[in-house]
C-alpha cells in the first residue's frame, strides 16, 4: 500500500477521492473481501467538507452477518488451539506494520474523521501501543497456581477463550477503539466480527487489512460495514455470538445491554460521559488553562474523556474566565490536514444540529455564553463549531448534566473543595474527572473520592495510557474495563483446574 508522500507540515488541499487510490470498499469474510449481499452501498465523506467522497462502503445486512459469524465460528475451532505467543507474533507483525504506515494511516484519519493531524497520529499509536501490548501478552496471559487444602492435589486457573465476538465500535477514536477489541481478543484466542461506526469504515478497513497483511488466517477477523439496525441488532441477537463488547452512547448502549440478555450473551458497555475539571483556589491557573483548552476542546469536544465541566473555586473563577476567553480566541478552526488548525469539524450535519441545539438549551437556562456558540461556515464547507464557554452554570442545567460530544463548556462556579467533589459527582455518568491543585491532601481526598473511573491530577481529563484499565462507573459502563490486563477478562474466561495424583478418593472440605 502507497504512503502518501505530501509533506505533513504543508496546508493540505481537498482532493477527489483518489486519495489512498481506492473508492470501492468491500467486507472482508472467510479472508474474502466480499460485497454485501444485497449490494447495497453507503458513502463516507469528509466532515470538513462533505463534498468530497472517501469511499463507497457495503452496506450489510443481516445475511452478511450470518456468514461473517458463520466464518469466525469454523476459524475459531484452530484459532483457539494457536498458541498464545504464536497469535502474538501476527500481532507484533501488524505493530510493525502500523509504525511504517503511521503518517499515511494519520492522514486518512485526519480527512475521514475531522480530528486534527497531530491527535490522529495519537489515535494511529494508541493502535500501535495497544497492539504491541496485546502481543506480548501472548506470552503472558497469567493464571493462578495455588496451593490445595488436601495432598497430592495440584490446583490452578487458565484463561479460556470465549468463541466469537462482536465488536460494536464508534467514530471518534476510528481505529484506536477498534484495536482495544479486536487486539485483546485475539490475543485471548477469539475470533471477531467487527461492525465499525458508519461514519468512519475506512480506518476499520486499515486495521484489518494489516492483520491480513500481518497473516491473521482466515475467519478469525471478519469486518462486517452497515448501520446499528441492519448489522449490529443481527450480530447481537446471533446464538453463536458469545460477547458483545460495545462502545459508544449509553442510549445504545442499553439497547445492546437489552438485546444480548436472552441469549445471556456477555456484554462489555463503555458509554458516555460527562467530564469535570475541577480548579482549587491554590492551582497553577496557567496549566489549569491549558488543561481545559485540551481537556474541553481537543477533538473538537467528541472525546468519551471531554472535559465538558470546569467546576472552579470562586476564589480564581474571573481570573480562570478571562484566560480562557483570551485563549479560546486564539484557537483556530478549519480543516485539520493544515498545520495551525487546532479544532477541526464535528463529525457530521445531525451532530451540528444537535451541539447547536444544546448551545441554545444553555441559553434559555439562563447560562452567560461568553465565547463562540455558532456554526463557523469561515472556518470551511463542513460541520465547524465555534469553540463555546458558558459561565455562571449551575449544576442542575442540562448544559451541565447531559453529554453535548462538542467543542463546549461550562464554567461552574464553587465556594469550596467540598462542593466542587459533591458538584463532580452530582452526574449520572463516571468515566474522568481532573483536579487542580498543589495540595496534596485535596489531591488524594478528590482520587479517594471521585466518581470516576479515571481520575487525574495537575493533567486533563485525556490521556489515557493503554496498559491501565479504561471506563467508567455509574451510567458510564457496566463494571467491565478496556485496555490493560483487564481488558483480558473481558476476551476470556476462567477455568479452575485440579489434578489429583493421590490414587484416592479425596473430598475437598471434608477430608482434610
Ligand atoms: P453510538 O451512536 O452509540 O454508536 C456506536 C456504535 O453502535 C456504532 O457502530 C453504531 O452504528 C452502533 N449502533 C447504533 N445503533 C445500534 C443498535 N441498535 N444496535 C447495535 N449497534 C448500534 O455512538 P457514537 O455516536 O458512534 O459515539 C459517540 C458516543 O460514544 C459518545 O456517547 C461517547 O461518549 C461514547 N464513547 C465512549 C467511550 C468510552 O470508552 N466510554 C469511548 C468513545 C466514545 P452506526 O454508526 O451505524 O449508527
Amino acid at each position: 500500500m502507497a504512503a502518501t508522500q505530501a509533506n505533513p507540515q504543508a496546508p493540505f488541499e481537498i482532493k477527489p477521492s483518489t486519495f489512498s487510490g481506492q473508492t470501492q470498499f468491500l467486507n472482508y469474510i472467510g479472508g474474502q473481501w466480499v460485497p454485501a449481499k444485497s449490494g447495497k452501498t453507503f458513502q463516507s465523506l469528509n466532515p470538513a467538507d462533505p463534498s468530497d467522497v472517501i469511499g463507497v462502503f457495503p452496506a450489510a445486512g443481516p445475511d452478511d452477518v450470518n456468514a461473517a459469524v458463520a466464518a469466525a465460528k469454523t476459524a475459531y475451532e484452530t484459532w483457539r488451539l494457536t498458541p498464545a505467543p504464536v497469535r502474538g507474533e501476527i500481532l507484533f507483525r501488524a505493530g510493525q506494520i502500523l509504525i511504517e504506515r503511521k503518517e499515511e494511516l494519520a492522514r486518512e484519519m485526519t480527512r475521514e474523521m475531522g480530528k486534527v493531524l497531530a491527535e490522529a497520529r495519537g489515535d494511529v499509536q494508541e493502535v500501535i501501543d495497544m497492539t504491541f501490548y496485546a502481543a506480548g501478552e501472548g506470552r503472558r496471559l497469567f493464571g493462578q497456581t495455588v496451593p490445595s487444602e488436601l495432598q497430592n492435589k495440584f490446583a490452578m486457573s487458565v484463561r479460556a477463550p470465549l468463541g466469537v465476538v462482536g465488536l460494536i465500535t464508534p467514530w471518534n477514536f476510528p481505529m484506536a477503539i477498534p484495536s482495544w477489541k479486536l487486539m485483546p481478543a485475539l490475543i485471548c484466542g477469539n475470533t471477531c466480527v467487527l461492525k465499525p461506526a458508519s461514519d468512519t469504515p475506512l480506518l476499520s478497513h486499515r486495521l484489518v487489512e494489516i492483520l491480513e497483511e500481518a497473516g491473521i488466517p482466515k475467519g478469525v477477523v471478519n469486518l462486517v460495514y452497515g448501520s446499528g439496525r441492519e448489522v449490529g441488532e443481527p450480530l447481537m441477537a446471533h446464538k453463536d455470538v458469545t460477547l458483545i463488547s460495545f462502545t459508544g452512547s449509553t442510549d445504545v448502549g442499553r439497547r445492546v445491554n437489552e438485546a444480548c440478555a436472552p441469549t445471556f450473551k456477555r456484554v462489555s458497555l463503555e458509554m458516555g460521559g460527562k467530564n469535570a475539571i475541577l480548579i482549587m483556589d491554590d492551582a497553577n491557573l496557567d496549566l489549569a488553562v491549558d488543561g481545559v483548552l485540551w481537556g474541553a476542546f481537543g477533538t473538537s469536544g467528541q472525546r468519551c474523556t471531554a472535559a465538558s465541566r470546569v467546576i472552579v473555586h470562586k476564589a480564581v473563577h474571573a481570573q480562570v474566565r478571562d484566560k480562557l476567553v483570551k485563549r479560546i480566541g486564539e484557537l483556530k478552526l478549519g480543516y485539520g490536514l493544515n498545520p495551525d488548525v487546532k479544532v477541526g469539524p464535528v463529525i457530521n450535519e445531525a451532530s451540528l444540529k444537535k451541539i447547536l441545539e444544546y448551545i441554545e438549551i444553555g441559553k434559555a437556562e439562563g447560562a452567560t455564553l461568553l465565547a463562540g456558540g455558532q456554526r463557523d461556515t469561515q472556518a470551511g464547507p463542513g460541520w465547524f463549531v465555534q469553540p463555546t464557554l458558558f459561565d455562571n452554570v449551575k449544576s442542575t442545567m442540562r448544559v451541565a448534566q447531559e453529554e453535548i460530544f462538542g467543542p463546549v463548556t461550562a464554567l461552574i462556579p464553587v465556594n469550596d473543595f467540598k462542593e466542587a467533589i459533591e458538584v463532580a459527582n452530582n452526574i449520572q455518568f463516571g468515566l474522568s474527572t481532573a483536579i487542580y491543585t498543589k495540595n496534596v491532601n485535596q489531591a488524594f481526598t478528590a482520587l479517594r473520592d471521585l466518581e470516576s473511573g479515571l481520575c487525574y491530577v495537575n493533567a486533563p481529563t485525556i490521556g489515557a495510557e493503554v496498559h491501565l484499565p479504561f471506563g467508567g462507573m455509574k451510567d458510564t459502563g457496566n463494571g467491565h474495563r478496556d485496555a490493560g490486563s483487564t481488558s483480558l477478562d473481558v476476551f476470556s474466561e476462567w477455568k479452575s483446574l485440579y489434578v489429583d495424583y493421590s490414587d484416592k478418593l479425596q473430598r475437598a472440605q471434608i477430608d482434610h
